[in-house]
């Protein structure tokens, strides 16, 4: 088995739900609401109007910059409104609203690519971009600059499929259900970056999976090499993969491709493979709905912009004692006060809790046990951490303690016994440290304009 990294934890990984249960296809929603940003980087522009007609796969919003990736239609139908509307990320975004015409016509532009063996770089560069992939585990971060920029530089490529934080099994069941996808995704990314080998890095606990994997690869004699980790949180962590499965380490404030390493997310590579031989964009998403308040947890595969409620729905609704709702793991996942919001091309899951799980301390007091110190997968020191933030000391806490290097991965508070909000507090002082830098370059920024 591959080597492991420094720290994490093994929180029950409560996936005994949804992990035997194939994926069902929703029963297409009457209307989805298709948030113009689903993407770290510019939001798109919206380029459809209330009235027009739209088929699936059509583009209806365009990439704001570079950094971007373009959005389209996932049903097709009449465009009832372009507004905002609730948004995951919290607040309201710009939407395109679309009314499902049941009639599933797919755009005239969706056709696979003849050769897919003969493609270029600068050729997969180009039909990812087009296809609007972005990382699908929930960075979403475009995948075209993440290629074009790892191209020349990075000579060892490993494709996610940790799928570490407890109750997902999304990624458990595509590699399952859909090998072919994830040996010819990765395949073509071999290909792109001409290396001999991609890996896949799977945990211990879906060894099922490395074996259907393993004769998928033999079968189509691929270049991919399938790595069975160690199950400890938080393994799916860019950096901790990469240690992991490489054995390099990525240096503080640098990313994979410093290391030679590019990752990418298990369905991401799906997406490539789709965008390639079927021709077919981001217009569908495979997510895990469980949690003690679901009645029947499942996993689901739905067009983009489907409202959270329908997921519900189809897992026969949420229990009355229903409390918290979550986009995303229970480790890194972001708590949703509305079921209007709809499912991004970075839904993983929707994780919904009924009963007394969460344990609140109303006046937590730290106890020095040093337990955070010893779980935290980048060497950090969360109980100073925690200290600095709360005395003000932000200068402290990035330059001596270096907090913007936490990966807001939870661990430490997963194992701190006093309750301490560790996480919660790190994410607000990175936070502050990014916005003191974004007015410090705006300052500067007029400075300059006001000399010239
Ligand atoms: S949340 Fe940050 S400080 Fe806490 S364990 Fe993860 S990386 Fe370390
Ligand atoms: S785990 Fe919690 S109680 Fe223990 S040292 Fe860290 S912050 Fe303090």
């Amino acid at each position: 088995m591959a080597q492991a990294f420094f720290g994490g934890v093994h929180p029950n990984d409560m996936k005994a739900a949804t992990n035997e249960k194939a994926i069902e296809k929703l029963a297409p929603p009457a209307e989805v609401v298709i948030p113009m940003s689903m993407h770290i980087g510019a939001p798109c522009k919206p380029i459809v109007a209330p009235g027009d007609h739209v088929t699936i796969g059509q583009r209806i919003g365009e990439p704001g910059g570079f950094v971007s990736a373009p959005i389209h239609a996932s049903v097709s139908g009449t465009v009832k409104a372009v507004e905002p509307r609730p948004f995951s990320m919290g607040g309201k975004m710009m939407s395109v609203v679309i009314e499902n015409d049941f009639q599933d016509t797919v755009c005239d532009a969706v056709k696979p690519v003849e050769n897919p063996d003969s493609l270029t770089p600068e050729e997969l560069v180009d039909i990812v971009k087009n296809a609007g992939i972005v990382g699908q585990g929930g960075a979403t971060f475009p995948t075209h600059v993440k290629i074009s920029s790892g191209l020349g530089k990075v000579d060892y490529v490993i494709i996610n499929a940790a799928e570490c934080e407890p109750y997902i099994t999304g990624d458990h069941r595509t590699m399952l259900e859909r090998p072919d996808q994830v040996i010819k995704g990765a395949t073509l990314l071999a290909k792109c970056f001409g290396v001999d080998k991609v890996y896949i890095g799977i945990e211990a606990n879906k060894q099922n999976a490395a074996d259907v994997l393993n004769a998928k690869i033999a079968e189509l004699k691929a270049p991919v090499k399938v790595e069975v980790l160690h199950t400890r949180y938080p393994q799916g962590a860019e950096k901790q993969l990469c240690q992991a499965v490489s054995g390099r380490q990525v240096p503080s404030g640098k990313l994979p491709a410093d290391a030679g390493c590019c990752i990418f997310n298990l369905n991401t590579t799906c997406a490539i493979y789709r965008a390639v031989y079927e021709g077919m964009p981001v217009v569908s998403k495979i997510v895990t709905v469980s949690g003690s308040g679901v009645i029947e947890p499942k996993n689901i595969e739905c067009p983009i912009g489907t409202p959270i409620a329908k997921l519900f729905d189809a897992c026969g609704g949420l229990k009355d004692e229903t409390y918290k709702l979550i986009m995303g793991g229970p480790m890194m996942g972001m708590a949703q006060y509305d079921t209007d919001v709809t499912v991004g091309k970075g839904t993983g899951a929707m994780l919904a809790f009924a009963g007394d799980e969460e344990k609140h301390e109303a006046n937590p007091q730290c106890i020095r046990c040093g337990k955070c110190v010893g779980v935290c997968p980048i060497r950090l020191e969360p109980i100073f951490m925690y200290k600095y933030l709360m005395k003000g000391d932000i200068d402290a806490w990035q330059n001596q303690l270096h907090g913007m290097d936490c990966i807001e991965c939870g661990a430490c508070t997963y194992t701190c016994p006093a309750r301490l909000p560790l996480t919660h507090a790190f994410r607000l002082g990175k936070q502050k440290v990014n916005n003191a830098r974004m007015k410090a370059k705006a300052a500067a920024e007029a400075a300059a304009k006001k000399e010239a």
